[in-house]
């Protein structure tokens, strides 16, 4: 495998990354952003640019014989004649060429806003970002969001918005502003009738009541319920102040939505799942799969935030050991279930297909443009386009994930695209060396997974990166070992829009 040069410095290997599934070799062409079948020699070759004669490749390779060496040459020469395989890397990471953050702001009409109704939540969540545990993090408030605030967001955001928008309710728990959150919504409704609005709200569902849950059924208020897995999982780490946990109080708010109406209950709502120690991951996908309250809707899985110091919360090697085993049983069943349904399968909604088909779908819809100088920092947002997050005293942050720092603007003096300047030049003086990774082209890292104790960590960044890394070699090996089996497995793509 060739190693990570560092970013700037002169690199004759070609930019690829070499993978192998049980059967066949391949060479992930970073450049076209294509991956070829190659046999034995021209993957061992294709990174040793020293290695260009028969004589010097038998004697690195006494495996090979001279004619097995001259025909690897001439397919690396017929590669490079055609394009691939090329040494070229991006030299900056940029937005787009030509343009100013201000041009990108003024030109990228809203479409969400998110309001952070409370700072205080019903709950103590062991692994909670705002419990304390989490240093450079904000923790539970009394702080509330006034009505006038959050009016005088929606009435700057609309001015600047597409016709058909996302009002998402936040917290702490938005529930407990139920009161606020009927304001803003028959607010906006009153004051922009041409406007469709989809509401979004996340919740952990422990203050719904019927009249609550009809009211957001109603509203067609898509929802995101919190909550881990089946009752001795949920219980282990959601629990209240008085420290009971919350799964029994949950299921009788899931009843109670399912009542007030079926249908928009089936359609919409979501389930967010936290992975947190000692991990029963495998009790959690058959809950899901199987209870008739969770089954076939959406899932978004996440693992518990790592950045905390708090032993408690760090996991042994056996609980990590204990998780790669289910996990690794999971995306089996997926890979299973796929191969035996085939591309023209039933579309069921499982745990697994929620946890892994992104990922083939992003790689199925990639970009084949080839790589220019300048590449588009990986997943990141333009900050302050598109998306506002609103805190409780009105001040302007990117998104939720990054709720307590780095702030863009206020309601009140809006969007600083300064802010935004002197933010996007730190993440980029420590995002240099993206330009000669390999995961540059299929990475999703943005601003929120490098930081930690408040601020963007080199550390935390280097541990992420490696983990992205890993995961995206595994999905190539998957992706190829399927397509190995039936070319034909990931038509069914094509349908589904990249998110
Ligand atoms: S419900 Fe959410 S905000 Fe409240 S304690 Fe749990 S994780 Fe934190
Ligand atoms: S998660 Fe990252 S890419 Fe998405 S809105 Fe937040 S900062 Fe932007
Ligand atoms: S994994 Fe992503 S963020 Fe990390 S170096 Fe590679 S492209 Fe950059």
């Amino acid at each position: 495998m060739p190693s990570e040069p560092e970013s700037g410095t002169e690199n004759d290997t070609p930019f690829i990354h070499k993978f192998r599934t049980d059967k066949f070799h391949y060479i992930y062409d970073i450049n076209s952003n294509r991956v070829f079948q190659v046999n034995r020699q021209v993957y061992e070759l294709a990174d040793r640019p020293d290695l260009r004669s028969p004589e010097l490749i038998c004697g690195h390779f006494p495996e090979f014989d001279a004619d097995e060496a001259s025909a690897a040459i001439n397919e690396l020469d017929e590669a490079a004649e055609k394009g691939w395989l090329s040494t070229h890397r991006p030299r900056t990471l940029a937005y787009r060429p030509g343009t100013t953050l201000q041009d990108m702001l003024d030109s990228s009409p809203y479409e969400q806003l998110i309001l952070n109704v409370t700072e205080s939540c019903n709950l103590r969540c062991s692994y909670c970002i705002y419990s304390g545990n989490y240093e450079g993090q904000r923790t539970h408030s009394d702080r509330v969001m006034t009505f006038d605030t959050a009016r005088e967001a929606l009435d700057r955001f609309m001015e600047q918005a597409i016709a058909t928008v996302h009002i998402s309710f936040y917290g702490g728990e938005p529930l407990s502003r139920f009161d606020l959150i009927e304001q803003v919504i028959e607010y906006t409704q009153r004051s922009y009738p041409d406007k469709k609005v989809h509401w979004t709200l996340t919740t952990n569902a422990v203050m719904m009541t019927e009249r609550i849950a009809h009211y957001l059924m109603e509203q067609k208020v898509l929802l995101t319920v919190s909550l881990d897995g089946p009752q001795a999982v949920t219980d282990r780490h959601r629990k209240d102040a008085s420290g009971h946990g919350v799964f029994t109080r949950v299921m009788r708010s899931l009843e109670m939505l399912r009542h007030a109406d079926p249908k928009t209950y089936d359609e919409t709502l979501q389930f967010s799942v936290v992975c947190a120690p000692p991990f029963d991951f495998e009790e959690t996908e058959r809950f899901f799969n199987e209870h008739e309250l969770t089954r076939n809707h959406r899932y978004s899985f996440s693992y518990m935030n790592s950045t905390t110091e708090n032993p408690e919360l760090k996991p042994s090697n056996d609980n990590i050991e204990r998780l790669n085993g289910e996990l690794a049983v999971c995306r089996k069943h997926y890979l299973d279930g796929l191969i035996e349904t085939g591309p023209d399968g039933e579309e069921t909604i499982d745990f697994a297909r929620s946890l892994y088909e992104k990922d083939f779908s992003d790689f199925y819809h990639r970009s084949k443009t080839p790589l220019g100088d300048e590449m588009y920092p990986n997943g990141c947002c333009i900050p302050g386009a598109r998306r506002l997050f609103v805190s409780t005293d009105g001040c302007l942050h990117v998104c939720e994930k990054l709720d307590n720092v780095y702030p863009i603007g206020t309601v009140g003096t809006w969007v600083d695209s300064e802010k935004i300047e002197r933010m996007y030049e730190e993440y980029l003086a420590m995002s240099r060396d993206c330009t000669s990774c390999w995961a540059c082209r299929l990475c999703s890292l943005c601003f929120f997974n490098f930081i930690a104790r408040g601020a963007f960590s080199a550390e935390h960044r280097a541990s992420e990166c490696r983990y992205v890394r890993r995961r995206w070699d595994r999905v190539l090996r998957d992706y190829f070992t399927l397509l190995e089996k039936d070319e034909h497995l990931f038509d069914h793509l094509a349908e589904l829009r990249r998110t």
